[in-house]
């Protein structure tokens, strides 16, 4: 058994959480594709952005040279609520693989939302409510990003309007009602609310909803509302800037007792906890000063890097958001109704894609099954009740251990627990029940997907 020079949980102090954000496009030589206007096809302008978009996100957004932000003092508070979050070195997990890998994972569940997601949702509220608006509008599909930003609005006395999609605002109701006790108005997608929402309802009576048609209905509140903007919880570059708190926190923690990670593995549904844990690690490699292994984690059922084309599409169904170059499924891509695990965006940030594309980063696809087996190992060991999503990374950490017990190598391993799965007990219900089944479109299925990505010269994949 390893010695126990490391603590289980290694904290920063707290004047040693980051004051900072690392913004990694500075520091990449080829910059990610810029976001383009779908009519004109010409890259996005800020003033293009900021009627749906806050004036400083739309800055950060586009903003590819600074490699550091400084974090405002208001956010720096907030985070001292519930940061830092802990770098737990998984000795027990270690004990029961009986593997000579040292693992670590960074656990991020430890808020009342429990993810990740309130490390964006409160900076974005803080630039709302900066540029003296009334409140924002979002979308939530399983309900983690609605109920961060309800948190994060209550917090600055924002007005916070989500649109749910209808399935899950039945299904979920318990993350319905945190939202509603964090002040936010909930929504069941399609509504006869918007212009949209009525037009889907008339086309589909009876549906019940998608996330590409609740971003279409938050984005027309936003953009008819006077003091109202649009915000969102992943894929976009300020999310990713947002994140980096994870990673810096790690690399800090890792830094006071000299430990250097062989590997860094994370989940990744539109990228921002992976994007955000890596984004120091990535620098360091950028610059020639260390080398890391880094693992994209993706559902078998919702393979956007494994099996998408890296190619300028659209960001939702409604194909009203501006076109970005990122690995794809396709717009029109919607995974098995039997996905149960998150992670189903059809799409990916542009920032990991650019530095997938050139080979800086890895991605491995992983079937349900294995994922919820792997939750369960880790829940019985660790502790902790795993969120689907997080769970994809605690299967490839699982099978690199079991690596090193083969060859014996003594690697250490960095993986992203994004958040806890009590509101996932449905899809646990499943697994333990034996009626979850695994699922993997087949090529044709994605050939329908890949055949609804724009084609413009130059746009060729
Ligand atoms: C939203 C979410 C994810 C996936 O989003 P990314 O933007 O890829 O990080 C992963 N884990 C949890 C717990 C989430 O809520």
């Amino acid at each position: 058994m390893a010695d126990k020079t490391i603590p289980y949980k290694i904290y920063l102090k707290e004047n040693e959480i980051p004051d900072r954000w690392y913004n990694v496009r500075a520091d990449m030589k080829k910059k990610p594709a810029p976001l383009l206007n779908p009519g004109t096809l010409k890259p996005l302008k800020a003033e293009e952005l900021t009627p749906i978009f806050c004036e400083e996100l739309v800055a950060q957004e586009l903003n590819d040279t600074d490699a550091w932000i400084q974090i405002p003092q208001e956010i720096q508070d907030f985070y001292r609520m519930y940061r830092p979050s802990p770098l737990v070195r998984a000795y027990c997990l270690e004990k029961a693989l009986d593997t000579p890998a040292k693992i670590y994972y960074k656990f991020e569940g430890n808020n009342t939302s429990g993810s990740h997601k309130l490390n964006s949702a409160i900076a974005q509220a803080y630039y709302a409510k900066q540029q003296g608006l009334k409140g924002v509008t979002t979308e939530t599909g399983a309900g983690q990003w609605g109920t961060a930003l309800s948190m994060a609005c209550s917090y600055f006395g924002l007005d916070c309007k989500v649109y749910m999609v209808k399935v899950s605002y039945e299904q979920k109701p318990f993350r319905r009602e945190v939202m509603r006790t964090y002040g936010a108005s909930v929504t069941p997608s399609p509504s006869d609310t918007t212009e949209v929402g009525r037009k889907i309802l008339q086309a589909h009576p009876g549906t019940t909803g998608s996330l590409g048609c609740a971003i279409s209905e938050a984005v027309e509140v936003a953009t008819h509302n006077e003091g109202y903007r649009y915000v969102l919880g992943s894929v976009l570059n300020q999310v990713l800037l947002h994140q980096s708190v994870i990673g810096l926190e790690a690399k800090a923690a890792m830094d006071k007792y000299d430990i250097k990670p062989d590997m860094i593995i994370g989940c990744a549904g539109g990228g921002s906890n992976l994007g955000g844990l890596i984004s120091p690690f990535m620098g360091e490699k950028l610059k020639g000063e260390a080398d890391y292994q880094f693992i994209a984690v993706e559902p078998a059922s919702c393979p956007s890097f494994t099996r998408g084309k890296y190619a300028y599409d659209f960001c939702d169904t409604g194909m009203i958001c501006p076109l970005a170059k990122m690995y794809t499924l396709g717009s029109s891509f919607i995974p098995s109704a039997n996905h149960a695990g998150g992670l189903r965006f059809h799409g990916m940030s542009t920032v990991l894609s650019e530095l997938y594309d050139q080979g800086l980063m890895e991605a491995r696809a992983v079937e349900q099954t294995s994922v919820f087996k792997a939750a369960e190992q880790f829940a019985r060991v660790e502790g902790i009740l795993p969120a689907p999503e997080s769970s994809h990374a605690i299967k490839v950490a699982i099978d690199e251990a079991m690596k090193c017990k083969e060859t014996g190598e003594e690697k250490t391993i960095l993986f992203g627990l994004t958040g806890t799965g009590y509101f996932d007990m449905v899809a646990y219900e499943q697994f333990h029940n034996g009626t979850m089944v695994d699922y993997i479109p087949t090529d044709e299925d994605l050939a329908q997907g890949f055949a609804g990505i724009p084609s413009f010269p130059g746009n060729e994949f």
